[in-house]
């Protein structure tokens, strides 16, 4: 598939994400600023959080890791825009991932500031609260990967990667539900939200008509393509959300992207093209791994795929992603009537003919 190569936004910003460096706080219009917060052990390095200037402080889209180092690198680039964490009236979040989410409730601490969320991730939230919902998310997860045939000694390995979900109890419950189309209401913004599920059930993102903006989230970035799994809380066919979504964005008359990662581009009809072109080139990979084979599990689809590095190379945690995104491709399969499941402990997997 020939790569198209989206335009930035702003060069040295470019060049900092190439660079493995943290790009600058920057005033990308006037009334609106992208601080760059660092987030912990993710080859994704910082969430750039908007600021958007209100006559008496600012509203924030993302807020970033609950680290004492990101709450430090957000006061700071608040600082060189002229404000104080205590000024963020509101939070914006586009999705519940804790790089976007995790710190929402320390700044409302401090700050008082709203905190404003989907629903379909609200839900999410409230999920995670008490210990006995998360260990039956965690229960949930592995009856799951049984299901894809993961090897029960590879099991207790991805098991591991579970605890990474015991890092988002502590987040805090939303004062704002918001819904798609809704005007989120800031003062001077023509700001409305965008409900584009996906890569999380709740994902929005956020779309000024007047300024041409759009504040993408994780749901269209410059480079890479964000994470579309089967989970215990993803609903049954993520994968046919995402590429709904995809559409409805690409509809949207915008000059510029701002992700929530990498760099701010142009062409977003042009790159949404391109992940779309992606994801039906991974469908008919797929495909063709099940049509080869007199029923396959899911895990050995994802082990015979390919991947940006050898399968035995990629560590536990990425491997359960990678058999959870097979899983979202195969029931978006299923759904289109291109391959069939048989049910059992594993699932098999043929061809729709067979
Ligand atoms: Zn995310
Ligand atoms: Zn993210």
């Amino acid at each position: 598939m020939a790569k198209f190569v989206v335009t930035p936004a702003n060069e040295t910003q470019r060049e900092a994400w190439i660079g493995k460096t943290i790009p600058e706080v920057e005033r990308v219009r006037p009334g609106l600023w992208s601080i760059p917060v660092p987030i912990p052990i993710n080859p994704l390095r910082y969430v750039l959080v908007y600021a958007l200037e209100l006559p008496d402080g600012v509203a924030i889209i993302d807020a970033g890791w609950n680290t004492d180092e990101a709450y430090d690198a957000l006061a700071a680039g608040l600082g060189v825009a002229g404000y104080a964490i205590t000024d963020v009236k509101g939070i914006l979040v586009t999705h519940i991932h804790p790089d976007h989410y995790g710190l929402a409730g320390r700044i409302r601490e401090a700050s008082g500031a709203w905190i404003a969320l989907h629903p379909a991730d609200a839900r999410l939230v409230r999920d995670r609260y008490d210990d006995a919902a998360i260990d039956s998310l965690v229960e949930r997860e592995r009856a799951l990967l049984v299901r894809c045939g993961v090897p029960a000694m590879t099991l207790d390995e991805l098991a591991g990667a579970s605890m990474m979900i015991r890092h988002m109890v502590s987040m805090a419950k939303p004062d704002r539900l918001v819904e798609d189309g809704d005007d989120l209401g800031l003062p001077g913004w023509d700001l409305r939200a965008l409900w584009t599920p996906g890569h999380s059930p709740g994902h929005l993102c956020f779309v000024s008509p007047g300024r041409r903006l759009l504040f993408s989230g994780d749901h269209v970035l410059a480079k890479i393509t964000p994470i579309v799994a089967v989970h215990p809380q993803s609903g049954p066919n993520p994968l046919a959300d995402y590429l709904d979504s995809l559409a409805a964005v690409r509809k949207l008359d915008v000059e510029e992207v701002l992700p929530a990662h990498e760099y701010r581009f142009l062409e977003l009809a042009e790159r949404v093209d391109y992940v779309l072109a992606h994801h039906d080139e991974r469908l008919a990979e797929i495909e063709q791994v099940v049509g080869a084979r007199d029923g396959v599990a899911c895990w050995d689809v994802a082990t015979r795929l390919t991947w940006s590095r050898p399968w035995e190379t990629i560590p536990p945690y990425m491997r359960r992603s990678a058999n959870n995104e097979t899983l979202a491709h195969l029931a978006w399969l299923e759904a289109k009537g291109r391959v069939r499941r048989v049910a059992g402990e594993p699932d098999l997997w043929f061809p729709a003919a067979g």
